[in-house]
């Protein structure tokens, strides 16, 4: 049977597209690698969604992603909770940075507001002022679970008719001039009209096997999650200057909604594997306390490590192939798949189907393959 879209991969893009796909009608089928969805790197994120970015394109599609993950809570809970993102900045200079994202955020409507140090504790009670100069602070950020996320898309897609092979790896293209024909895999062939290329960290090798060029070097990340803690903690909080031993760089933290602390750090430099480090641990416990010291008796139930799926500037890559009329690449996702993925799979649905760019032109061409990656973002 040939289908309209085969799309590569059940993840926080993939899984939303199919179900935008499938809203415009369109006959989909997901090959998926692993045994059921959002098991790639959706699962190592911490549900962090939020629209304070400071390139404009990802603000405008992670607002709409909030707005659908709204409806979505509506119908199941995924246990959105909107407690804000909050920024914050050691000196001066970090502060003036923050000051003019706040300027680029109300250009697009997104609340927030700088808070002077002496205001932080009325935002995160217990916070160490004397860490900080100030911060930024937007309320109508929010937390997800990725993975009921994710199963959210996945029922919604299926209810619409769209076919999943998941344990099946895409291994080969079946290719004529500028068209692919179909996708191998260990057990069988499928063809279509289009193909969809959303397999996360190895979009790269995928794009090498047709003769493609796709800049999306992933690295790893950690993250653990605490056993339930007492409600204390409404945003998620985010310091992105590193620690004294260059250990880390930006670190992350919040709670979620059932009550776990959940928490992230960027290593100092790039690392690779997704084995789980005791250095992670350690590092991001001091932080953490450093800068709430009451967090000092939460009891930590696991770690673990993914992979971001980088892009040079740092913003995703949606566009079709100049390579193959019938390609299109939809990755590069960075740290950002799971806030990115419902608001830029349901404008990149409407592409696929229309070929007409869903968004105007200057916000649409940041995020072609064939761009410059010169734009380093602030808030990245
Ligand atoms: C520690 C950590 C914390 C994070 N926190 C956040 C956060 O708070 N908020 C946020 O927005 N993002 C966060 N992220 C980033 C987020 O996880 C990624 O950006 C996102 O999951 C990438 O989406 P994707 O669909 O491109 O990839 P994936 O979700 O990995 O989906 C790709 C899918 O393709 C499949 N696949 C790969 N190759 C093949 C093949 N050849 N054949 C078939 N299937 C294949 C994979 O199995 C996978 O299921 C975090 C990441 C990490 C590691």
């Amino acid at each position: 049977m040939s289908h309209d879209v085969v799309i590569i991969g059940a993840g926080s893009a993939g899984l939303p597209l199919a179900y935008y796909l499938g809203l415009l009608n369109t006959n989909v089928l997901v090959v998926e690698k692993n045994p059921s969805p959002g098991q790639g790197e959706n699962k190592a994120a911490i549900g962090g969604v939020r629209a304070s970015h400071s390139e404009p394109v990802k603000i405008i599609l992670s607002k709409r992603s909030i707005e659908i993950l709204k409806e979505l809570q509506k119908e199941h809970d995924i246990e959105f909770k909107k407690g804000g993102y909050l920024f914050l900045a050691r000196d001066e200079t970090a502060l003036r940075a923050l000051r003019g994202t706040g300027d680029v955020l109300r250009r697009f409507d997104v609340s927030s507001s700088i808070i002077e140090a002496e205001d932080l504790g009325q935002i995160v009670s217990g916070i160490n002022r004397s860490l900080y100069r100030g911060g930024l602070f937007s309320p109508d950020d929010i937390n997800v679970s990725p993975l009921k996320t994710a199963y959210r898309f996945y029922l919604k897609a299926r209810d619409l008719g769209v076919r999943f092979q998941f344990d099946e790896q895409v291994t080969g293209f079946e290719r004529r001039g500028n068209k692919v024909l179909a996708v191998q895999t260990k057990k069988r062939t499928y063809s279509a009209a289009s193909f969809v290329l959303a397999n996360g960290a190895g979009i790269a090798e995928t794009g090498r096997a047709l003769g493609m060029e796709i800049p999306v070097h992933p690295d790893s990340h950690e993250a653990g999650i605490s056993s339930l803690y007492r409600q204390a903690l409404a945003p998620m909080i985010v310091d992105t200057s590193p620690d004294a031993g260059r250990v880390s760089r930006t670190f992350y933290f919040t709670q979620n909604k059932v009550g776990a602390l959940i928490f992230c750090y960027t290593p100092y430099r790039p690392q690779y594997g997704t084995h789980a480090t005791s250095r992670f641990g350690t590092t991001i416990a001091r932080r953490i306390i450093e800068t709430i010291p009451a967090l000092g008796d939460v009891y930590v139930r696991r770690t673990w490590r993914g992979y971001y799926p980088n892009t040079p500037d740092g913003v995703p890559i949606a566009d079709r192939a100049a390579e193959y009329e019938n390609l299109y690449i939809l990755g590069g996702m960075c740290g950002q798949g799971v806030m990115l993925g419902p608001g830029l799979a349901e404008s990149f649905a409407r592409f696929i189907v229309s070929d007409i760019p869903p968004l105007p032109e200057e916000y649409w061409k940041m995020l072609s393959l064939y761009r410059k990656y010169d734009n380093e973002e602030l808030l990245r």
